[in-house]
């Protein structure tokens, strides 16, 4: 008998169809003689309207009223599923965060999970009952309701699967697993059966919308198994484990392409100590993310300072320059915020050399001028031109062969 958590986000419960269909997947593995704890998102778009009507009452909401007002969209998704459940013919129970002891700090909208008391899941599995949790919320110490930040089921399932010590933990969810790219953008892409911990990482803080980052964090330290699989048809999906020595062989899993970053520029200022640190320390002043910089050297001595901002924050970002301006003697500041990051990931980076030539060379034969480039132990970035952003993807999906079957781990 193995303990399987199970769980399904907002798009596979969107409606009573879909909860059925759910349901049907939690009492297969339960026939199958596991024990099952299945978390559930709330339907559809249901926090995104939660959070509208807050809107439409007021533009400053008291987050812990926010929280108490969206935590109920999960409250009514575990019902509906203990219920669909329940007509399936088996046991089920459902509980919300409090309930089963999701204990969180009190940073209302964004809480840590602090701890866990699973005595009462256990002793619900032991009686032979399917567990339905409420996912994204808890409770903090003063019992007021916490939520876990946007997409925080995630992070519900995987902590219950780390505490419960769960032989695996399924994230169902509307796509097929994770692909080498994005297939709107690629339509070559392929869907991976295997990635490491630390490449889904670095691919959904690079965009893949797949899993919360945070809960990726949380499986890869308490070494959750982890499965990502459609709810729609029965495909397997990626597994989500620490790499293994045959997936350095891949040398890249993955491409992807965002968009939601802008590019500040700031030319001519003296090259001389302090001004990075003056421009920089008003960027943390603003509240202002920055990602990549990229300082060079003019002539005479003047310097050119770029770097990217989440599109977001180039508001914020231009006016603080603009403060400066007179201060850090700069010439010119301005913005450009049509930039695409490209980007490739793969654990085999560490051990293979040639990679960013491989990456450059197959923008070069596009005539795709790389602005700027950043690179991680397992990642190489580009920011380019953001109307060649499609065609720059498929080049370096075509120059890494992402496409062809049989590579390792796909
Ligand atoms: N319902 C919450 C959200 O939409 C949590 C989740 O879906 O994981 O962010
Ligand atoms: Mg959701």
């Amino acid at each position: 008998m193995e303990l399987i958590v199970q769980k399904f986000g907002g798009s596979s419960v969107a409606d009573a169809e879909k909860i059925k269909a759910a349901a049907q997947r939690v009492a297969q593995s339960f026939r199958k003689g596991n024990q099952v704890v299945a978390v559930v998102s709330a339907c559809g778009q249901t926090t995104d309207e939660l959070f509208a009507l807050a809107e439409e009452i007021t533009d400053r909401p008291s987050t812990r009223e926010l929280d108490m007002l969206v935590s109920t969209g999960e409250q009514m998704s575990i019902a509906l599923m203990a219920m669909a459940i329940h007509a399936l013919g088996h046991d089920a129970i459902s509980f919300t965060g409090a309930q089963v002891g999701i204990v969180t700090d009190s940073q209302h909208t964004k809480a840590r999970i602090l701890k866990i008391n699973t005595k009462k899941i256990k002793e619900e599995l032991d009686r032979g009952k399917i567990v339905v949790v409420a996912g994204y919320q808890g409770v903090d110490a003063y019992n007021n309701i916490t939520t876990l930040g946007r997409g925080g089921s995630d992070a519900t399932a995987v902590a219950l699967a780390a505490l419960l010590k769960a032989d695996l933990c399924e994230i169902f969810t509307d796509v097929d697993g994770i692909y080498t790219a994005d297939p709107r953008i690629v339509p070559e892409a392929r869907k991976l059966d295997r990635i490491s911990y630390d490449e889904l990482l670095e691919l959904a803080s690079l965009g893949a919308k797949v899993m919360q980052a945070r809960s990726i964090e949380f499986a890869k330290r308490y070494n959750v198994p982890l499965r990502v699989r459609p709810c729609f048809n029965n495909s397997e999906g990626t597994t989500i484990c620490q790499e293994v020595r045959e997936m350095e062989e891949n040398v890249v899993s993955g491409v992807t392409v965002t968009k939601d970053e802008a590019k500040v520029i700031i030319r001519g200022i003296p090259d001389r100590p302090g001004l990075a640190a003056r421009i920089f320390r008003e960027m943390a002043q603003s509240n202002v993310n920055v990602d990549m910089i990229i300082q060079n050297i003019g002539t005479h001595g003047q310097a050119n300072i770029t770097f990217t901002v989440p599109k977001a924050e180039l508001d914020a970002a231009m006016e603080a320059v603009r403060k400066i301006q007179g201060e850090i003697c700069a010439q010119e500041v301005s913005a450009d915020s049509n930039v695409a990051k490209l980007s490739v990931v793969g654990i085999g980076m560490r051990s293979h050399c040639g990679i960013a030539e491989k990456m450059f060379h197959a923008l070069a034969e596009e005539e795709i001028n790389i602005q700027m480039i950043s690179t991680s132990e397992i990642k190489i970035s580009c920011i380019i031109d953001e109307a060649q952003a499609g065609r720059a993807a498929k080049a370096v999906h075509k120059a890494f062969g992402l496409e062809r079957p049989g590579r390792p781990g796909s």
